[in-house]
């Protein structure tokens, strides 16, 4: 569900700050699609799919004081930047049914976090992370490889980072100008094309695209993924942190296939790129 479009933020990297200008719905239509949506089509959970739920705290409070009020059994998840939030909001929202959050986190070093426009510091992700978790709200952390001025020290910092702050998902991208976003603009004209452009005009073929403001290579970064997400994933502390949290044995397979999947891809790439990382080494590295 939508309660709101765009973003007031203006990350260089995100298509959505480019695009289009910040509009809200109100509490009461809100509620009132919820409403239908529960009692007319049997929902029961909601991914309410804002750019960033949590922009506006008078609002959010009093859509979750109507929930409150509805007394529905509902969950729901949303997204937000980690600076908007404080112990009460996220009570609130988890007393009518937050169960995860979606962070905007990006990387752990602060000369990147402000080169890329997020306006955040790492204590602000951590308090964030860390009060969401007190609250027993589930934590997914969307983190991104090859920012600019970015080298292969920052990736294995932010990832050793990002596993510090326990988060129950990581979500790790390569970071990739996206059409409408300032990095494009930027970016064409840096190098005097514009790739999506030519795209859509048919002049270039469908290819993964590259940041060529970040110091990495494109095989760099690309290898540097691959690590970061067995990495992370495949740790003996994550891995019992998850199956003390596993409540169900449906969850359980599901998260079986998808190790199972993650394993079989393993040995058919390289992903031994940082020489410290052994996959049967579970242990987190320095
Ligand atoms: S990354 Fe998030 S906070 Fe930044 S502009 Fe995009 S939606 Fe807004």
């Amino acid at each position: 569900m939508l309660t709101s479009t765009g973003c007031p933020y203006k990350c260089t990297f995100c298509a959505i700050a480019g695009l289009n200008h910040y509009r809200e719905r109100t509490p009461a239509s809100v509620l009132a699609e919820i409403k239908e949506c529960y009692y007319e089509y049997g929902v029961r959970e909601i991914d309410f799919f804002d750019a960033c739920f949590f922009v506006n705290k008078k609002r959010c409070m009093e859509i979750f004081h109507g929930l409150k009020k509805m007394d529905l059994d509902l969950s729901w998840t949303c997204r937000s930047r980690v600076d908007l939030v404080d112990n009460e909001l996220l009570q609130t929202a988890r007393d009518c049914g937050l169960r995860m959050i979606f962070w905007g986190i990006e990387s752990a070093d602060k000369d990147i976090l402000t080169r890329i426009d997020k306006n955040i510091v790492p204590a602000q992700t951590e308090a964030a992370v860390g009060m969401a978790r007190k609250l027993k709200i589930k934590n997914l952390g969307f983190l991104m490889i090859g920012n600019a001025g970015e080298e292969r020290n920052d990736v294995v910092k932010t990832i050793n980072w990002a596993k510090k702050l326990e988060l129950d998902y990581a979500q790790i991208c390569r970071t990739i100008p996206k059409p409408g976003s300032l990095l494009n603009r930027q970016i064409t004209d840096e190098t005097g094309q514009d790739y999506w452009r030519d795209f859509i005009l048919g002049k270039e073929q469908e290819k993964r695209i590259f940041n060529p403001q970040s110091r990495l290579t494109e095989e760099e970064a690309e290898k540097l993924l691959k690590w970061a997400y067995y990495s992370y994933y495949f740790r003996l502390r994550f891995i019992l942190r998850t199956l003390v949290n596993t409540r169900s044995l449906g969850e359980l397979l599901r998260y079986c296939r998808v190790a199972i999947r993650m394993l079989s891809h393993y040995f058919y790439t390289d992903v031994r790129f940082n020489k410290n990382f052994s996959f049967f080494r579970f242990f987190p590295h320095k």
